[in-house]
């Protein structure tokens, strides 16, 4: 059985705990993996070994920064289809879902291989006469990133480029449930030359969040992951004086207005409700179909759905499995309680059967949702797409005003104005027009609104730069000695 090590000051090291958590794969139900989980004293080494690092590469050059960035994301791209095999594997999304979660993840070292433009600062000259005013900004230290286990390869690619590439030194605890990718990642920044100490990961489960949110040389945690750790995780590092941004949960609302394209609003629901089983933070999990299109998409989606393949990874799937025969139940659960209280099961999942003991769940349309029902309150995470059906446009907008997520909303309409009014009032943080996954590009900033992001920044793109830099403001004067008097009044800058 293939044992999972932490990757401490670029080496493999064994955890001390004497706990593990066992691997799957979710096609089969077979544990693949062991991973040791992190002590507190696993944890400390992690950031002993940042520490000591960040003292010698906070001194490194943008330049050489920079060529190590380069390398390392050709190594990304080159390694595309080994990391895609290594993730489809331990999470069960397909291949060529997987392969394109690492060009994602790309994207982010490829704006972090532009760090100079975002560190240049500013300057003023003369502020006061002879007197010179400049703004740089500079690494925290040791930072941390908490991800969860839908994105392993992307979501620590939101943060590692950039918060290495500003000068800080980084420890990073993924999920334990699809640990391979992250570390054969970290394998890559290894190989691509940054010194030791640069990155660490630290696998583990609570017991290592808790640590990395009360050392006190840790100076910042990204984290992304479900709603309440997220708030969690805010509360509590915030409280230890660290900077903190907390990505949580999602419900996204797709609003589809009489006069959009039916084919085009249904292939975009289907996909994006369904795409990698509805374990996206940004699927689409509920279509708020305005005045009298409803019938029209209830078919035309159910059409589409039928001739969808759920399968394991490989290229003649388009849904694999869940996470977990746990969460498969759970999310099936859901389907069971929108039938007992009212809502119309069109296409029932669990009435598929899988061979096999992989985590299979088919996907499900739920009409005649209501704002009242369990699978319109929760998060499901799962490939369920409930139709809920409202008259007019102001009624579609309070559902999403009135919910506790805001990450993704998205708009189907050929109507300009609507879409503009949309955009301006919509209460979310990412927003689709004629898009269901408005997932922002590397140079842009990911982050929603409400219960689906605690704290200040979002994460990435240049708030990605601002969240792992402080500013430092000199102000500079060279004057002739000679002049200098004592001056016991306030300086202004007359
Ligand atoms: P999760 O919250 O269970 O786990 C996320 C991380 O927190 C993992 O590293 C895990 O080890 C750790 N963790 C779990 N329980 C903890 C506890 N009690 N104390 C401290 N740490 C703990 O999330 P998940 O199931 O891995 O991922 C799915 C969730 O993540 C969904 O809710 C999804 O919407 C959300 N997500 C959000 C975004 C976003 O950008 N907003 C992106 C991806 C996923």
């Amino acid at each position: 059985m293939k044992h999972i090590n932490h990757l401490i000051n670029g080496k493999s090291v064994e955890a001390t705990s004497g706990r593990t958590s066992p691997v799957f794969n979710p096609a089969t139900g077979e544990q693949s993996a062991e991973l040791g989980l992190a002590s507190v004293a696993d944890v400390d080494a992690a950031v002993d070994a940042a520490a000591a690092a960040f003292e010698e590469w906070r001194d490194v050059s943008i330049a050489a920064r920079t060529k190590l960035m380069y390398k390392f994301r050709n190594l990304v791209e080159a390694n595309t289809g080994e990391i895609a095999k290594l993730l489809t594997a331990e999470h069960g999304k397909v291949l060529s879902d997987a392969a394109g979660e690492v060009a994602r993840g790309t994207e982010n070292i490829e704006y972090a291989c532009g760090i100079a433009e975002m560190l240049k600062g500013s300057y003023n000259e003369n502020a006061s006469t002879g007197v010179d005013v400049y703004t740089v900004r500079q690494p925290l230290g040791v930072a941390a990133g908490i991800t969860p286990f839908n994105f392993p390869a992307m979501v620590p690619l939101w943060t590692i480029p950039n918060a290495i590439a500003a000068g800080n030194t980084y420890i990073l605890k993924p999920s334990e449930r699809d640990p391979s990718t992250p570390m054969f990642i970290a394998e890559l920044f290894h190989e691509a030359g940054f010194p030791d100490g640069v990155l660490n990961v630290v696998n583990g489960d609570k017991v290592a969040v808790d640590r990395l949110l009360d050392h006190p040389t840790v100076k910042a945690v990204s984290f992304v992951g479900s709603t309440p750790i997220a708030r969690y995780v805010y509360e509590t590092g915030t409280k230890n004086g660290k900077r903190i941004q907390a990505l949580g949960g999602a419900k996204n609302h797709m609003i589809v207005l009489p006069d959009a394209d039916i084919n085009l609003a249904a292939d975009s629901a289907v996909s994006a409700a369904f795409g990698s089983a509805g374990e996206r933070c940004m699927a689409i999990s509920v279509l708020v179909a305005v005045g009298g299109v409803g019938d029209q998409l209830v078919k035309a989606i159910s059409e589409r759905m039928s001739s969808l393949k759920v399968g394991d990874g490989t290229p003649s799937s388009e849904m694999g499995p869940l996470i977990t025969g746990e969460h498969r139940d759970k999310v099936a659960g859901y389907v069971g309680q929108g039938a007992d209280s009212g809502a119309t099961i069109v296409v029932d999942g669990r009435d598929v059967a899988f061979d096999g003991g992989g985590y299979f769940l088919a996907p499900s349309l739920v009409d005649n949702v209501t704002t009242d029902m369990s699978v319109y309150t929760d998060e499901i995470f799962g490939p369920v797409l409930s139709i809920v059906r409202v008259d007019t446009y102001p009624e579609a907008m309070k559902l999403i005003d009135d919910n506790q997520w805001g990450n993704g909303a998205a708009i189907f309409t050929r109507d300009g104005g609507a879409a503009r009014a949309f955009q301006d009032r919509v209460e979310a943080g990412m927003v689709g027009i004629n898009v269901p996954i408005p997932v922002p590009v590397g140079y842009h900033s990911f982050g929603g609104w409400n219960d689906s992001l605690f704290g200040d920044t979002a994460m990435y793109g240049p708030e990605g730069v601002r969240f792992f830099t402080r500013p430092k403001v000199i102000t500079s004067r060279w004057p002739d000695p000679a002049t200098s008097t004592v001056d016991l009044g306030f300086p202004t800058n007359d």
